[in-house]
């Protein structure tokens, strides 16, 4: 029970390592906030974090939406009284190398992954530092360290999100907050769908454990870092890719 009673707010929660990330905080006792964009995936979210024994509440809404955002931070502070952790998971692929890449796929990638990252942190960070005490998650990716072909938009948005990471670590660190990113190898959920067959095949041979990473290896890294076992880790990019990039 390392999150007891931890207000945490978990995006992009309905599938994937979001939904692993939302029961493994269930399970550790925090108080999960179920966010993602289809009000039915946020309520099968929500019952599983419930029947693990949780008490969680969900919100259907876009992350790029500052204002429902801002509407669901009042809500659960009304409710809660505090937020403790923010796991800025939700994100999108919209691939396609530079020359074919189209200002409508660049724009929808940054806008999920990127700014919508500054929107929630904006929208938890007072709270977080009137409490003195608060950890910011964020989901980058190998691909934002290292570049991958087709991904221009993803890939600076995942880089950008460690340039959040690091400017929020000094900014909060300070007023008790501590803010962290994770890094992702190849993981299997919906996200990879679109990858095809024999590059998938490919990956797995590169990474020196000889196979793609399951949501739950991510969660764990979440739940980790959220609790206080992690308390001196800040400002960090904690690669998790079954070694990809050694
Ligand atoms: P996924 O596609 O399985 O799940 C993403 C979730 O985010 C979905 O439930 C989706 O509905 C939600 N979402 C998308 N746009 C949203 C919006 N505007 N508002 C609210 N919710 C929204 O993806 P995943 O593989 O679980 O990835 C989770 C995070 O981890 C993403 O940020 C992704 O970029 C990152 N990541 C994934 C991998 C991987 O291999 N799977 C690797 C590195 C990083």
């Amino acid at each position: 029970m390392r999150l007891k009673d931890k207000v945490s707010l978990i995006t992009g929660a309905a599938q994937g390592i979001g939904l692993a990330t939302a029961l493994k905080f269930a399970r550790e006792g925090a108080i999960v906030i179920v966010i993602d964009l289809k009000p039915e995936g946020v309520d099968a979210a929500v019952a599983a974090c419930r029947d693990a024994g949780a008490t969680a509440e969900g919100f259907a809404l876009s992350v790029t939406d500052r204002a429902a955002v801002d509407a669901m931070v009042a809500a659960v502070k009304a409710r809660f009284g505090r937020i403790d952790v923010l796991v800025n998971n939700a994100g999108i692929t919209r691939d396609a190398r530079l020359q074919k890449m189209t200002e409508e796929q660049f724009d929808a990638v940054i806008d999920v992954n990127l700014r919508a990252v500054f929107h929630c942190a904006q929208a938890v960070a007072d709270t977080m530092v009137a409490q003195g005490a608060g950890v910011i998650l964020n989901a980058s990716s190998v691909v934002g360290v290292y570049g991958n072909f087709g991904q221009t938009n993803y890939a600076a948005a995942k880089f950008g999100v460690i340039g959040f990471t690091k400017t929020w670590s000094r900014e909060l660190g300070p007023k008790g907050v501590r803010v962290n990113a994770v890094a992702p190898g190849f993981i299997e959920t919906p996200i990879i769908a679109t990858v095809p067959d024999k590059v998938l095949d490919a990956l797995r041979a590169e990474v020196p454990l000889k196979r793609l990473g399951q949501p739950e290896e991510i969660a764990n890294v979440y739940a980790f870092l959220a609790s206080d076992e992690a308390s001196y880790v800040n400002g960090a990019v904690l690669e998790v890719s079954g070694g990809l990039t050694v």
